[in-house]
């Protein structure tokens, strides 16, 4: 642990980012089983944002392996520090202004509640929260395992791949989700919409500035 370190704040405060940028930050936090469709659903609403001229960008669960947390593993410990990393690498995101979506299986209840926290008061500002937002995406496992566009859940039933979620490890279902998708009943295109409604109802999709322009300030 660094001990003689010191946070340098910076000037900028967050709505004045905002403003400036125009668009609000926030993390869009997708959880699931493997195959429940959290890519394929946070890809399309990736696409959808950025059409509308939004900064969005997507931390997908496979490729961040490969890079930033290619030293870690599947064991609970490192399925922990693997989504810790995940939620401060969001709250830069956020914090610049983008819209972070992440797409992990996080089947940890407590670690996607630290995500929240730390979104809740970001050592940046501790009283300027990040909103953060999760998304569940329910499917039974029947059905993500029919899908099994991997072939993980095959590796995972003759014993080829250990602690997989759902099937030798556990999955801890959301009890607060902001938005809950039912894959195995509602189309990408639908739950990409019932997504950025919830959205624009939240007013995240427009800036304060808008709204004090149309004032005359
Ligand atoms: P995850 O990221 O949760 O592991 P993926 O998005 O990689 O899941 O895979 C989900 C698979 O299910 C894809 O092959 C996708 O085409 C398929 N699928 C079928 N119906 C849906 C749906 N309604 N929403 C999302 N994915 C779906």
């Amino acid at each position: 642990m660094a001990t003689n370190i010191t946070y340098h704040p910076s000037t900028v405060t967050y709505p004045e980012r905002t403003s400036l940028r125009k668009q609000k930050g926030f993390t869009l936090w997708f959880t699931g089983l493997s195959a429940s469709g959290k890519s394929t659903i946070a890809n399309a609403l990736e696409q959808t944002l950025l059409k509308r001229g939004l900064a969005a960008y997507r931390l997908d669960g496979d490729n961040i392996r490969f890079g930033l947390n290619k030293d870690l593993g599947f064991s609970e410990r490192d399925r922990n520090e693997n989504i810790r990393r995940i939620a401060e690498v969001a709250l830069l995101f956020a914090d610049s202004c983008t819209i972070a979506i992440t797409s992990f299986i996080s089947p940890y209840r407590s670690d996607r509640d630290a995500a929240r926290a730390l979104h809740a008061s970001p050592p940046s500002h501790p009283t300027q929260s990040l909103p953060f937002l999760e998304i569940y995406v329910h499917v039974p496992i029947e059905v993500a395992e029919a899908r099994d566009p991997k072939g993980l859940y095959k590796k995972a039933r003759t014993g080829e791949i250990k602690e997989f979620t759902g099937v030798s490890a556990p999955y801890e279902e959301p009890v607060d989700a902001e938005v809950v998708v039912r894959s195995g009943e509602e189309s990408v295109e639908e739950a990409v919409g019932r997504i950025v409604g919830v959205l624009e109802e939240r007013g995240l999709l427009s800036f304060e500035g808008e709204e004090g322009k149309e004032g005359g300030t």
